[in-house]
């Protein structure tokens, strides 16, 4: 657990939404999954902002682009989980994007981090599968601890849609 990374807890194929959205669809999605804020993707599925419930509330526009916040902190898939839960600490953010080499990969959120004692993992050498606290190392294969991933099959399901 000591050496897990960013990229074994994120959430992958995370909802976003496009700079032409419309703010009545925004808030619709939000509420529609709980969400406070997604990331902001671009024609090229490029990164390009963060729009919350609270950037809708405080600023007037009718399409996502005008009320989303352009520059936002991003963090590497293989950075170590205690230095991500500082960040998000230091930064006051709730979630921050995840970014491998300018492609949006992940979300991870102040949740992931609190709830990554439990859950299903799954090996990424052998794909053997554990519940419960992240192993120290793949209990089939003996794979590194950066090997094994957070898995939520049931929760990926019922996304309506993927903008990867
Ligand atoms: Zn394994």
């Amino acid at each position: 657990m000591r050496r897990m990374r960013v990229k074994s807890i994120m959430s992958t194929g995370a909802l976003t939404a496009a700079l032409d959205d419309t703010v009545q669809d925004l808030l619709r999605i939000l509420a529609q999954y709980s969400l406070s804020g997604l990331p902001v993707i671009n024609r090229q599925n490029q990164l390009a902002g963060f729009v919350s419930r609270s950037d809708a509330d405080a600023r007037e526009g009718e399409f996502v682009r005008d009320i989303m916040t352009p520059h936002v902190w991003t963090i590497d898939p293989e950075m170590e989980i205690e230095r991500a839960a500082v960040l998000l600490a230091e930064y006051h953010v709730k979630r921050l994007p995840v970014l491998d080499n300018g492609r949006l990969v992940g979300i991870i959120s102040r949740s992931d981090i609190i709830n990554m004692k439990s859950g299903w993992w799954s090996c990424g050498i052998c794909g053997a599968l554990f519940a419960g606290l992240p192993p120290e190392q793949c209990e089939m294969c003996g794979a590194d601890a950066s090997e094994v991933y957070r898995t939520k099959p049931d929760k990926m399901e019922f996304l309506p849609q993927w903008r990867t």
